[in-house]
């Protein structure tokens, strides 16, 4: 077994285009780690700019969202194929705060993973409880309907392909959390259900990131769980010195 490791920053509506530019002419050649696969996804706007400075580096540009249709009368939209010609290799699907405010389902987001699979983006799929599910002890069911949405209709090589991103919702830019040890735990349930969907290699092969409060010093603690492939990060990606520390914890 040998997943690479893959922390992705998560800008979500953060820097305008000469801030992306300033804040990588800072992380260029530094927050390159061999062994350690290096994502920034960025606001739209930001990726033309992104994509031509990471020429040459190690560190790949994602997107944070893509529609589910490849063109059409979908005001204010973008496909996969304008993100593809762009050279941006990711796109974050199924973001909790995408669930939240602009009402994806997990029909949407699993349309979404197709759209990207279509125009060979790799999508990195979010999944996660709210506090009062995990209250409930319903964790381990929602990440499980969850999950088994998204994949629908998935080859094995295309679920091979899949990156997840466990991020419980309560631990999302709060600074709360989960021990290393809780999201083990349900991430390796994850990746069981995976496996239930396909085989043991398939889920081999799919990376999980956990996600919600990473931080430089807590970044190692995560990566040291077994089934923990790295992480999706939002407030810590945004300080070229954080970022860094990150890819180098990582
Ligand atoms: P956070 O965000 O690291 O600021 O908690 C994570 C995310 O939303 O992906």
């Amino acid at each position: 077994m040998s997943r690479t490791p893959i922390i992705a920053g998560n800008w979500k509506m953060f820097k305008t285009v000469s801030e992306a530019q300033n804040f990588f002419a800072e992380v260029k050649g530094k927050a390159e780690v061999e062994g350690v696969e290096s994502v920034i996804c960025a606001p739209y706007t930001n990726l033309p700019a992104l994509v031509e400075a990471a020429r040459g580096t190690s560190i790949a540009i994602g997107a944070q969202n893509v529609h589910f249709e490849d063109n059409g009368a979908y005001t204010g939209e973008i496909s996969g194929g304008m993100l593809k010609e762009l050279g941006v290799k990711y796109v974050i699907i199924g973001h909790s705060e995408r669930r939240a405010y602009f009402a994806e389902t997990d029909e949407i987001v699993n349309k979404k993973v197709h759209a990207a699979f279509r125009h060979g983006l790799t999508p990195i799929v979010c999944v996660g409880e709210k506090l009062e599910e995990r209250e409930a002890g319903e964790t381990k069911e929602v990440c499980k309907t969850q999950t088994e949405a998204a994949f629908e209709g998935l080859s094995q090589e295309q679920a091979a392909a899949v990156v997840i991103a466990y991020e419980p919702i309560w631990a999302i830019g709060t600074g709360k959390s989960s021990t290393s040890e809780d999201a083990q735990d349900v991430i390796g349930y994850i990746r069981g259900i995976v496996a239930g969907l396909y085989d043991e290699a398939t889920a081999n092969a799919v990376r999980i990131q956990y996600g919600g409060s990473v931080k430089p010093n807590n970044v190692a603690e995560y990566m040291g769980q077994a089934d923990i492939d790295g992480a999706l990060v939002g407030g810590a990606s945004l300080e070229p010195a954080s970022y860094i520390a990150l890819i180098e914890g990582a």
